[in-house]
């Protein structure tokens, strides 16, 4: 190794412990991360997809706990646990638990886990829960997904197939299909493609294309974007296609003609070479098998690439010693006057917990929002 390899060698190490620091309490959400944050990952997870593997979890015990049944993610970090030397100890349903029967709270559960665990990867049906589980508990939590509201290694695992397979992020067209509104993993790729200045089209029937509020944000991040209702008129000018399960029982009520969100045979003959389709799976009828046996295919390989990057993400977690992990994560300042305010989302883990509430600044004007799942909040009624 000449001085240069060294040096550079060096500072990727450094970079390393840094993101590794980052990490030290878990993943949560991608906001708290940078563009560079999140190629790192990339990168760190292309090793692990080349083979390394330092073991760094060996004598480590991590607790999957899926709250609801979620069999690819399980599998994918239980795989990833076990690779790197460590052990898992958990459930694949709490209905299969004795803590469903006995009604226990999530906080009672958890804490009584982490006095097992050095880790803890979380499923739960509450938008909000694997917050509440890393303000609550001393070990790092691996959000793998939490209610309809974030699924951040998914979202890494999709950036990472679409690098690997495009050699880059920066100004790919993305096409997003399917049922973008009320789809988990779609504001998450929002996100990622104002971050790499990402084109998008958006291909979806009028009830199923991104809120107002997602176009207006787009907008003033002066991304480039396009609406359409069909795939066939969509697909010649797209480097990925990421196609998300169109949900049947919403379709039968509105009507839709489903046929235009599906791709023919023949709409593949007007794609780009380069062009690769993406589904987070598993599909139903959007995806014909005969798109299996095309070049275009990509789905399969894309869920391999979970494994790795999970593989990543727990070693740089588990890369921090205890002293670094003991400083508290930089919760955001939570509103001293909570009981007069009420999360206006269902399905917000605040409604079984004590509820928080933020308060942020959009195009000028102060909102405040739920502290766990950032929907909007409202001021209850006093008498
Ligand atoms: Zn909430």
């Amino acid at each position: 190794m000449n001085k240069v390899e060294k040096m550079n060698n060096l500072e990727n190490l450094k970079n390393l412990k840094k993101l590794a620091q980052k990490l030290s309490h878990g993943l949560i959400t991608l906001s708290g991360l940078d563009k560079n944050d999140i190629l790192q990952i990339l990168s760190y997870s292309q090793q692990f997809k080349d083979g390394y593997n330092p073991k760094s979890l060996e004598n480590r015990i991590v607790a999957s706990l899926f709250f609801e049944a979620s069999t690819r993610t399980r599998l994918s970090f239980e795989t990833a646990i076990q690779r790197l030397g460590g052990q898992v100890i958990g459930f694949s349903e709490s209905s299969n638990t004795s803590l469903a029967a006995k009604n226990e709270s999530l906080s009672d559960t958890l804490e009584m886990i982490a006095g097992y665990a050095d880790a803890i990867v979380m499923r739960h049906p509450n938008d909000g829960s694997a917050q509440l589980a890393q303000d609550l508990l001393p070990v790092p939590i691996l959000n793998g997904g939490d209610g309809g509201h974030l699924h951040p290694t998914q979202t890494l695992l999709d950036l990472f197939s679409i690098f690997e397979t495009q050699g880059g992020l920066e100004g790919i067209h993305l096409g997003l299909m399917g049922d973008l509104r009320y789809s988990r993993t779609i504001q998450s790729l929002l996100e990622m493609a104002v971050m790499f200045n990402m084109r998008l089209s958006f291909i979806a029937d009028d009830n199923f294309q991104p809120s107002q509020q997602q176009l207006d944000w787009l907008v003033a991040n002066h991304v480039d974007f396009s609406m359409y209702d069909n795939i066939h008129t969509a697909i010649a000018e797209l480097d990925v296609l990421y196609i998300t399960r169109l949900q049947k029982e919403r379709f039968a009520d509105d009507n839709t003609d489903v046929q235009n969100l599906i791709i023919t045979k023949d709409d593949l003959q007007h794609a780009k070479t380069n062009l690769k389709i993406l589904h987070p799976l598993p599909r139903n009828e959007e995806i014909p098998t005969y798109v299996d046996d095309t070049p275009f295919a990509y789905y399969f390989q894309q869920a391999t690439n979970g494994l790795f990057v999970r593989m990543a993400l727990l070693d740089l977690i588990f890369s921090n010693d205890s002293e670094s992990r003991a400083s508290s994560p930089n919760a955001p300042i939570k509103l001293a006057n909570a009981k007069q305010w009420t999360c206006c989302n269902a399905r917000c883990i605040s409604h079984q917990h004590q509820p928080a509430f933020k308060s942020i600044t959009i195009q000028g004007q102060e909102n405040v929002v739920c502290y766990y799942c950032e929907h909007n909040a409202t001021a209850q009624h006093i008498d």
